[in-house]
This record gives C-alpha cells, structure tokens and sequence, in this order.
C-alpha cells in the first residue's frame, strides 16, 4: 500500500517548526521558516554580550530598530547574536519585528 504524499493541501494541516536558536517547536511561518521565537528574542545581544531589543519605528508595525536593554542607546544595526548564533532583525510583513539566522 502506498500513500500518495499530497503538496495541494499543505495550507489544510497544521505544521510547526524548531526555533532555530533553541530549537523549541514554534507555529509553522510559510513566509518565515526559520523565525526565531519569542523566548531567544528577549536574549537578544550584540556582538560583545549586551542585551539589545528591537522595535518598529511606527506604531503601525513598520520600520526596525534596535536599542540596548541596559541605557536605550541606539544599536545601529540589524545583526545580533542569540545564543552565539549570528541573526539579523527586520520588519515583519504583517507588522511587528521578526529575527531570523544569518545564512
Ligand atoms: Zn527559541
């Protein structure tokens, strides 16, 4: 007996995937696969250790920004580091802010 594997109804079936920084199962993302998940996004850091955050620029969800946690001094940069593993940040398509590894 063979099952034929059906790609037509993906939409239909609940999938999940691994965060990729802590490989915890998160709410499948087709636009993101490898979105990092909310718990690794509050351990945030920069290349020296500290702690950044981002944020939109817009209270409507555009824009992406990042400060340190400890001083709110601008980070000016989309990259960050979760767990030693290199990501960068960037504005989420439906709003809000989405991480993402370095590839
Ligand atoms: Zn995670």
């Amino acid at each position: 007996m063979t099952k034929k594997y059906q790609t037509h109804h993906v939409k239909e079936h609940k999938k999940q995937q691994h965060c990729p920084t802590c490989n915890r199962y998160i709410k499948h993302n087709e636009r993101y696969p490898d979105y990092v998940c909310n718990k690794c996004m509050d351990v945030i850091a920069d290349k020296a250790g500290s702690p950044v955050m981002f944020y939109n620029i817009t209270n409507d969800g555009h824009g992406c920004q990042g400060k340190y946690i400890e001083d709110g001094k601008l980070y000016r940069s989309s990259r960050c580091f979760i767990k030693g593993v290199k990501c960068f940040a960037g504005e989420a398509y439906f709003g809000g802010i989405v991480i993402r590894p370095q590839k």
